[in-house]
């Protein structure tokens, strides 16, 4: 049995492609789960789908620590993301990035099938939309099922929910990605920070105030505080950045900002980027079009 975790952001199309995906080994002849893990999410949050596929009967439900393949739909989780955690020493990794796969970095170092799925989307889709590619760069890697099947389940679902014409292009994409991937071996020793659970002390508390701490079976902590653990500035390639010059400090964007990461330091207000979800709610409020959205490539500042 194969078992393959998917690594991609909310809203982006992952649960569309793992039907795709179930449908193409149903045409083959396979056999095939495939199921999406979401939290409180938003779009464009780190999220995980999972599938295994077999050439007989699947009993296994559980979600999958130790995959034989590992699929990254967005090459900005490599640095947010263990993506490599409890990846077979044999497995692949099938990644989205424009890096040839001896410059893809990871915890481990292991055979890598690259390809750039962003570029290949956004000419034939016309956005960056890179399931259907990146279904091609994996079938290809596994060497399971022909592409033809993986056409003709990607023209079932994707036909369905968006139209023959859509469903068309995106067979396209994905045999461009089943043409194009490069194969190689990325390098290990990607370190991650962990992220500490974090309740406050008594003289850390407020005056009045009854904080009780509670750990749940899982090891989850809850109560006041255990929203820091929630980096939510991993969620979103952008942050919003206050341009000084034209805020004539409303306050309204402090007011709305659903994550509180609006400060206000003296005469200037500054947004704490580890935080900023980049839902744009600041923005739309602005009295005078002060804040911008900026992307941002380097995330080690979020993450550390
Ligand atoms: S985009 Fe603005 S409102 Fe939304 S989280 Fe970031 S700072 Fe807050
Ligand atoms: S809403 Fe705009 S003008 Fe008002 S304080 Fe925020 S950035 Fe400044």
């Amino acid at each position: 049995m194969l078992e393959i975790r998917f690594h991609g952001r909310g809203g982006t199309g992952s649960v569309l492609a793992s039907q795709a995906l179930a449908k193409a080994l149903f045409y083959a002849g396979k056999h095939a789960i495939t199921f999406p893990s979401f939290g409180a999410e938003r779009r464009g949050a780190p999220v995980l789908a999972f599938a295994r596929i077999n050439n007989k009967t699947i009993f296994k439900r559980t979600k999958i620590y130790e995959p034989n393949i590992i699929v990254v739909l967005d090459d900005d989780l490599l640095q947010l993301i263990d993506v490599a955690q409890g990846l077979k020493a044999e497995g692949i990794g099938v990644i989205n990035s424009t890096e040839p796969p001896e410059n893809i970095k990871l915890s481990k170092s292991v055979k890598v099938g690259v390809v750039d799925a962003t570029s290949i989307a956004q000419k034939i889709l016309g956005e960056p939309i890179t399931n259907s590619a990146m279904l091609g760069a994996l079938i290809r890697s596994i060497e399971f099922i022909p592409f033809s099947d993986l056409e003709k389940g990607i023209l079932s679902v994707f036909g369905t929910k968006l139209g023959k014409t859509l469903a068309e292009k995106n067979v396209e994409a994905a045999r461009k990605a089943y043409e194009e991937i490069n194969f190689g071996i990325s390098k290990g020793g990607r370190s991650y920070s962990k992220h500490q659970p974090w309740l406050p002390t008594v003289d850390e508390l407020p005056i009045g105030t009854i904080i009780p701490k509670r750990t749940l079976e899982n090891g989850q902590i809850i109560g006041p505080g255990s929203a820091l653990i929630r980096v939510t500035g991993t969620w979103n390639h952008h942050k919003s950045k206050i341009v000084q010059e034209k805020c004539n400090q409303c306050l309204l964007c402090l007011f709305h900002c659903p994550e509180g990461t609006i400060n206000r330091e003296g005469e200037n207000l500054s947004v704490n980027r580890k935080y900023c979800k980049a839902c744009g709610i600041c923005k739309a409020v602005c009295s005078s079009d002060a804040i911008m959205m900026e992307k941002i490539e380097d995330f080690s500042e979020i993450m550390s």
